[in-house]
């Protein structure tokens, strides 16, 4: 199982709508999430012994260099989640070249190695698996294509498969817009994702849970969090790894090629 956290901050909506950027109203979600609730989230993995990475926007890295700072510290993995919030599908080739290198170059301040990408929207663009690999990423987590992560044909890249059944965005999402969404009590959520983790268990396979500190950081949530990840950590059989998204690329790669000799 990998724990991954999209900390997205002011990035996100300021690639909704750049004029989110004078609605203190909006941003005090993003300020929430990187000050109130990737602290807490952090406290909570360093009681409970759980290793997380955490896919960042760079802009979102200069804005809070001090949580960065504190993820790293701890132990956690830091991967790129674009340089703005925007999406790779929606940019021309220059330009996607442009944020992940300016995204790499904020990142690297914080880590060694930055291995893997996870794009803004779990979307890519037709040349995102190419600049990947000549950026020299070991790792992409994007796409709803497998369980088992796997080494890509054709590009020298794992991908760390994702789902949005083990996401907290769609289950939690509340669209102050619309008002068209209804908020699921932590106790569903945690049920779906229970489902879903022990098939996954089961059959053999890849839990990649994504989570947002806007999202996931609310008192109950967090709380509902803890547990799971505690009745994660409670299989004491040898048959559940905990791991960073590097780690689980690196064994993918090691078996890959073991296979192949
Ligand atoms: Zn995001």
């Amino acid at each position: 199982m990998a724990l991954t956290v999209d900390f997205d901050a002011e990035e996100l909506w300021l690639a909704e709508d750049p004029a989110n950027a004078a609605r203190p109203g909006v941003l005090s979600q993003a300020r929430y999430g990187a000050e109130i609730a990737v602290p807490q989230l952090l406290d909570m993995l360093d009681r409970i012994g759980v290793p997380a990475t955490f896919f960042v926007c760079g802009r979102d890295a200069e804005r809070y260099p001090s949580v960065l700072e504190s993820v790293a510290s701890r132990g956690h993995e830091i991967g790129h989640h674009g340089h703005s919030h925007r999406s790779p599908h929606l940019m021309a080739r220059e330009e996607e070249t442009e944020e992940l290198v300016r995204g790499l170059a904020v990142l690297r301040e914080f880590t060694d190695r930055v291995a893997g990408y996870r794009s803004p929207s779990w979307d890519l663009s037709p040349h995102t698996l190419d600049l990947l690999v000549e950026h020299g990423f070991s790792y992409s987590s994007n796409l709803m294509d497998a369980v088992l992560p796997y080494v890509h044909a054709g590009h020298d890249l794992v991908e760390i498969p994702v789902h949005w059944t083990l996401d907290d965005a769609p289950h939690f999402w509340f669209d102050a817009t619309s008002w068209d969404r209804t908020i699921r009590s932590a106790r569903e959520v945690a049920e779906v994702w229970g489902e879903e983790a022990t098939a996954i268990h089961d059959g053999g396979g890849l839990v990649t849970l994504t989570v947002h500190p806007q999202i996931i950081g609310r008192p109950g949530r967090l709380r509902m969090l803890e547990r799971f990840l505690t009745g994660v950590r409670a299989y004491d059989d040898g048959s559940v790894w905990l791991a960073t998204c590097g780690e689980v690329a690196g064994a993918t790669r090691a078996a890959a090629s073991g296979a192949r000799s």
